[in-house]
């Protein structure tokens, strides 16, 4: 049994692993030279910078990277962040909100910021967070045929999850201005919209990142998928182009090599296939990309001195919201700073416009980190990632996946009877737990159509 994994971002490694683990053999083809994808780490002038994701939650062992690390049998090289780390400030109008590690440390900072009238809201997403992790692990969601009656047996847990499907995040909150700007900054990194379009439910979850095991990566992120990629086939410079169909199935993915092998081309054929970028290019189709979905103005860098925590901290003064993430590195730290940016902004700019736009989104990131770091700016050289930037490394036309405004939004993980889809594209939304848990999930479809029972993951 052979399966080939197009793409080495977090969902492909976790579903190529997973099914290596089940005997399957695997050969995963990515088009970089290492592997992660939006979760990866590049060398630049001797720093290791992350190209997209810089923090990780989810490690702890109920939460989704705590089951994945459960489900491969490794251990990811990560340093947990003890109960009252200041993960995260957030800096609003009234001043600045901290979010510690644990729920009770969390309600006690928002109780003394906003006030004793949060702390319901509080309450309830702690309730919802905890529901939803108990049931996360058993739920076959998004179904696939033949899944219904697992379905309704969990209808008991599931019914009192319902209403919050259906309300958005802010109906549950209190009506306080800043208490909004906060929901709204916070949520928008989570989940690609703000408080009055995420749905309830996805809100509570969301919002339960700093409680979920948080870590810091030494190295850099990318070091999560160079451990998932140890003892995988992966072949780097390769770009699959074309996926070969007869009688409804896959059986072959058309490749062309770059590096030492450019101008080779191939049919790398295989009984399974799971696609860690969206299938339409493969297919020949345009890709499709949804009317609210955002794009990523990045900017990377090394600042000649330490710096102390909080590593992540998000400007909610002004939109766009700035988020900033800090790594120490020796006596250096190493950044990034991230803005949401429209996709039509960048759309169909002259090679000079599109220069002067990046200069002037460059000036307007860095004028926002400085309020988070004074002497940002001065940092000993600045990268910019515009979205087109990120469209070509990510091989797809917007990142950041489906804004979470209703449960049902995404689209099926059997594409075809042989082939899978896995990545943030895909359920449970956006983010490096996400996509794991997408691979999880696509692995044991996969292995139960097979009849290779994943009782061992
Ligand atoms: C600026 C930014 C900040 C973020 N911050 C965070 C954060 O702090 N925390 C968090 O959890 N998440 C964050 N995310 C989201 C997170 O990075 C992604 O959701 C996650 O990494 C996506 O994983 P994926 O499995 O979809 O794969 P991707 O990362 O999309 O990887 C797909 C892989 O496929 C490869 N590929 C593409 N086309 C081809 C082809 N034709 N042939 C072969 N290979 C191909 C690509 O090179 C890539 O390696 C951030 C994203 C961005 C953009």
């Amino acid at each position: 049994m052979r399966a080939v994994v197009v793409g080495a971002g977090i969902g492909g490694l976790v579903a190529a692993r997973a099914l290596g683990r089940a005997g399957v053999e695997v050969v995963v083809l990515e088009a970089h030279t290492y592997p992660g994808g939006l979760a990866g780490s590049f060398l630049h002038r001797g720093h290791r910078l992350d190209a997209g994701a810089t923090l990780l939650s989810g490690f702890a062992p109920e939460a989704p990277l705590g089951l994945v690390a459960r489900a491969l049998g490794m251990r990811f090289p990560v340093e947990p962040l003890p109960e009252g780390f200041p993960l995260m400030e957030v800096l609003l109008p009234r001043g600045r909100v901290v979010r510690p590690v644990g729920r009770e440390r969390e309600q006690e900072a928002q109780r003394d910021f906003f006030g004793p009238r949060v702390l319901p809201f509080w309450r309830w997403q702690a309730e919802r967070a905890e529901r939803l992790k108990a049931l996360a692990p058993r739920l076959p969601w998004p179904p696939e045929g033949g899944e219904l009656p697992q379905l309704l047996a969990l209808l008991p847990e599931l019914l009192p999850l319902l209403p919050d499907l259906f309300l958005k995040g802010v109906h549950r909150a209190p009506q306080d201005p800043h208490f909004l700007r906060f929901l709204d900054a916070q949520l928008l990194i989570a989940s690609q919209t703000e408080a009055a379009r995420t749905y309830a439910l996805y809100a509570a979850m969301a919002l339960d990142l700093p409680h979920l095991g948080p870590a810091l990566v030494p190295g850099g992120v990318g070091r999560v998928a160079e451990a998932l990629a140890e003892g995988l086939e992966v072949r780097y410079k390769a770009r699959a182009e074309r996926l070969l169909l007869k009688g409804g199935r896959a059986i072959g993915v058309e490749v062309a090599y770059g590096g030492r092998r450019r101008g080779e081309r191939e049919v790398v054929e295989a009984d399974l296939f799971v696609l860690n970028i969206p299938p339409e290019p493969l297919l020949g189709l345009s890709p499709r990309v949804p009317r609210d979905a955002w794009g990523a103005f990045a900017v990377h860098g090394v600042l000649p001195l330490p710096v102390p925590p909080p590593y992540y901290r998000q400007n909610a003064l002004e939109k766009p919201f700035a988020f900033l993430s800090l790594r120490p590195e020796g006596e250096k730290t190493v950044f990034s700073l991230s803005l949401h940016t429209p996709l039509s902004l960048w759309e169909g700019l002259s090679r000079e416009d599109y220069l002067a736009q990046k200069a002037r989104w460059g000036r307007l990131a860095l004028r926002l980190g400085e309020a988070l770091l004074p002497g940002l700016g001065e940092a000993e050289f600045l990268l910019f990632a515009t979205p087109l930037t990120y469209r070509r490394f990510a091989g797809r036309a917007w990142v950041g996946g489906y804004p979470q405004t209703h449960p049902f939004r995404f689209p099926r993980v059997r594409l075809l009877a042989n082939v899978y889809r896995v990545g943030e594209g895909v359920f449970p939304g956006q983010s490096v737990p996400a996509a794991a848990l997408s691979g999880l999930r696509a692995a044991r479809l996969a292995l139960e159509s097979l009849g290779l029972g994943p009782e061992e993951m």
